[in-house]
């Protein structure tokens, strides 16, 4: 494996950090490349083909394949040898017959002068269609050939010449792409996934969120350039990187199912330039090397994918808010009965989300205190949550809790009502006893999430807001806590709505398989190819 990636953030979540993709990630396959079945006959000069030449220029870099096909097929048909159509363009026979067998790009204007002198239009060059069945068959082949999954059989490689059939590649095709079907059913059920997801979590509890050798791994990273507290500069963060050799690159063409993409062989980091959301280029730089730092391998199965995703999760929060400099200044804070999560995330200017997440690293182990962590949306639906506190958390048969709703009194409801969204505390009575909780939801968001972090009532006077003097009873699961409308309303109502649900299938939904669930390895393999070529040739 010479690649690595960062999903585009998604909705696989678990225990509190954040997790991969969710449903099917990114476009299928290589983009409408080859894809009209194609007896098409090419000599109609060009009339009626979509898009510009400069358009079709843009792109035809990574359709070198089709390009040679389409030259080669329009040559044959005007009965022109590579010669003869050499001298009408002033270029070596040896030339074009690299251009046919898709092995140069050409330019524009070589573009040019070759339609010119088979009397052309240059569109009809750079279409994306295959000219011919039989051409479309040798591309496939030729790209199934470079497909991992078809190198895995260690076939030797076939070269298709004109004396190979068409319809021995009609079968090789169809067992290939059958094959591709097979290998691309999902790895994970949504059952498996949510057991998965569960089993971490417990595993998390046990060690009260805490991971001292990747904490260790942070440290090292930031001590050899000379870090010394404070929020990490973007200068920091590069020099981390060009200890571990590694450069960073902005792409736009970076495939939609990655949120950055690593050539190993480079030392690379590719990036799409705009900001994703809370993963910030510096979060998404530091998972990215924290799966490397961690000597991750491709993932074997899914619980291994998401075992290597909280891990470069924890390295990256751990790069950004130090154990070292965190624990002290969180030692200060509880020590003056000021612990907050806001103040975490100024210091270290992180988001609420990965100052709350941090805390929970932290608190058990440096401060003794038990807490719990929870995402979730406006409608009180769990995106993540982590807890050693005790608190019940609405879970499933299987003891998954993303998805779940949680209890309307609980303070990740509450906030939503609130005042003033950006901090909401109240304590709660709930069976498994009474919590303080502070809740936040980022007003600068359309999509409100609210993130809470909750610890036992004994606990509340470390915390800066434990005057609140809100209280709320929550009797959940009880069914008769919040979960069925009070008597009158649904006595007025019972029998007279029909709700239209809103899917949650998405956190859930079983992932594609391949080594990265959601990532179209073809997608991600041209990438890097095209970028390693412009960059080192
Ligand atoms: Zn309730």
């Amino acid at each position: 494996m010479t690649g690595f990636l960062e999903q585009e953030s998604g909705s696989f979540t678990v225990s509190g950090l954040d997790l991969g993709p969710g449903g099917p990630g990114g476009p299928g396959g290589p983009g409408g490349r080859g894809g009209r079945g194609g007896s098409g006959s090419s000599g109609t000069g060009g009339a009626g083909t979509a898009g510009s030449a400069a358009d079709a220029a843009s792109d035809f870099a990574v359709d070198l394949a089709t390009f040679g096909q389409r030259l080669r097929h329009l040559r044959r048909a005007r009965g022109l040898t590579l010669t003869e159509l050499g001298s009408r363009v002033g270029r070596a026979p040896s030339a074009l017959s690299l251009l046919e067998n898709g092995r140069r790009e050409p330019k524009l204007s070589l573009i040019e002068s070759l339609a010119t002198a088979l009397s052309v239009a240059p569109e009809e060059l750079l279409r994306h269609q295959p000219p011919s069945r039989r051409a479309q068959l040798e591309i496939a082949l030729e790209q199934a050939q470079h497909d991992p999954l078809y190198s895995d059989l260690g076939l030797p490689y076939l070269k298709v010449g004109a004396r190979v059939p068409s319809d021995v590649l009609e079968h090789l095709v169809a067992l290939y792409t059958e094959l591709r079907r097979q290998r691309t059913r999902p790895t994970a059920t949504p059952e498996e996934a949510r057991l998965a997801n569960a089993g971490l979590r417990a595993a998390m509890r046990e060690r009260g969120n805490y991971f001292a050798g990747i904490e260790r791994l942070a440290a090292d990273a930031l001590r050899v350039v000379g870090y010394r507290g404070g929020p990490l500069s973007q200068g920091t963060l590069l020099a981390i990187l060009a200890h571990h050799g590694f450069t960073v690159n902005y792409a736009p063409d970076l495939p939609r199912s990655v949120r950055s993409v690593t050539d190993l062989r480079h030392r690379r980091v590719y990036l799409k330039q705009e900001d994703v959301g809370m993963h910030s280029p510096r979060t998404i730089l530091l998972q990215t090397l924290g799966h490397f730092v961690l000597d991750h391998d491709t993932p074997h199965d899914f619980a291994d994918f998401l075992r290597q995703r909280v891990e470069a999760n924890y390295f990256a929060a751990a790069v950004l808010v130090p154990e070292e400099f965190a624990a002290r200044f969180l030692t200060d804070a509880k020590q003056a009965r000021d612990l907050s999560v806001e103040d975490l995330r100024d210091v270290f200017a992180v988001s609420y989300e990965m100052a709350a997440h941090r805390f929970t690293n932290l608190a058990t182990h440096h401060l003794g205190l038990p807490c719990h962590f929870v995402k979730n949306d406006e409608s009180g639906i769990i995106y993540k949550a982590y807890e050693n506190d005790g608190l019940v958390l609405p879970a499933d048969e299987s003891g998954a809790i993303e998805g779940q709703r949680m209890c309307r009194q609980w303070s990740g409801r509450q906030v939503f009502s609130a005042p003033d969204r950006s901090l909401y505390c109240q304590y709660s009575d709930t069976p498994s006893g009474t919590y303080w909780c502070a809740a936040h939801v980022d007003p600068s968001r359309d999509r409100g999430f609210a993130i809470t972090l909750g610890t036992p009532y004994e606990h509340s006077r470390w915390f800066r807001g434990r005057d609140t003097v809100i209280r709320k009873s929550s009797r959940c699961p009880d069914i008769d806590c919040c979960q069925r409308p009070p008597a009158t309303l649904a006595s007025r109502w019972e029998g007279m709505a029909w709700p239209s649900a809103r899917a949650h299938s998405h956190i859930l939904s079983a992932l594609p398989s391949g080594s990265f669930p959601g990532v179209d390895e073809t997608d991600v393999y041209e990438f890097l190819d095209r970028h390693g070529k412009q960059r080192t040739e």
